[in-house]
């Protein structure tokens, strides 16, 4: 494959699988208007995280590394994993390169695991509401749809969207990029769940820095 088409196909792949997203007339959060995003993190808590918190986030971006692995599939750098109020958690993470389907982000997936598992949307709605989502990036529209459907209670989430544009800006100068400024975590904390992000950001940065340049072949730190 020329250089050029792989890279225009990881460019796309990880700006289409990231925590981008889109400012629509309409779908922006009163609170969190379009125009004064920019691409400064929108920051929903500032309080320093727990321990549990730390833990689990942590979890969470060891997950999207581990995702990226050939034996995973070779996925996006995009974890997420859920806990209950019980302890009882599940992992998963971004599956798009592995089925070549564009809606597996890591928290669809982890939804999906759920609901597959036992759990009923209706029947344990108690358990839900009391559930954090740890995911390590910013959950984009379509997860951001998916929580809230699910009536999860609360998302924790480690680099911002406007940071991972930022990175993807580093490696792709000359494109335009889909950091379209406006919050899906805006749109969440404007219905009451709570939202608290970003945090562990140069964590969750690294695993990004990571793929791209193992993915462009330059600079790629797991050479030998
Ligand atoms: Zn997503």
């Amino acid at each position: 494959m020329r250089n050029t088409s792989r890279r225009e196909i990881l460019k796309q792949g990880l700006l289409l699988t990231g925590g981008a997203t889109l400012c629509q007339e309409g779908f922006s959060a009163p609170a969190t208007p379009c125009e004064d995003q920019g691409t400064s993190p929108k920051v929903f808590n500032i309080e320093p995280l727990s321990d549990v918190d730390k833990k689990y986030l942590k979890r969470a971006i060891e997950i999207a590394e581990m995702g990226t692995q050939p034996e995973s599939g070779s996925n996006y750098p995009y974890g997420a994993l859920i806990r209950f109020e019980n302890g009882d958690t599940f992992e998963a993470w971004n599956t798009v390169a592995k089925h070549g389907d564009p809606t597996r982000h890591a928290e669809m997936t982890l939804l999906t695991k759920v609901f597959n598992q036992g759990m009923d949307w209706q029947r344990d709605r108690g358990r839900l509401k009391k559930a954090t989502i740890y995911a390590s990036a910013e959950p984009c529209f379509m997860c951001a749809g998916a929580i809230f459907w699910s009536g999860i209670g609360r998302v924790v989430y480690g680099i911002s969207a406007a940071q991972l544009d930022e990175i993807y800006k580093e490696y792709f100068p000359d494109t335009e990029h889909s950091q379209i400024p406006a919050s899906a975590m805006g749109s969440l904390a404007a219905v009451g769940i709570d939202i608290n992000g970003p945090h562990l950001i140069e964590q969750s940065s690294e695993i990004m820095h990571h793929n791209i340049r193992s993915q462009l072949g330059k600079d790629n730190p797991f050479k030998k």
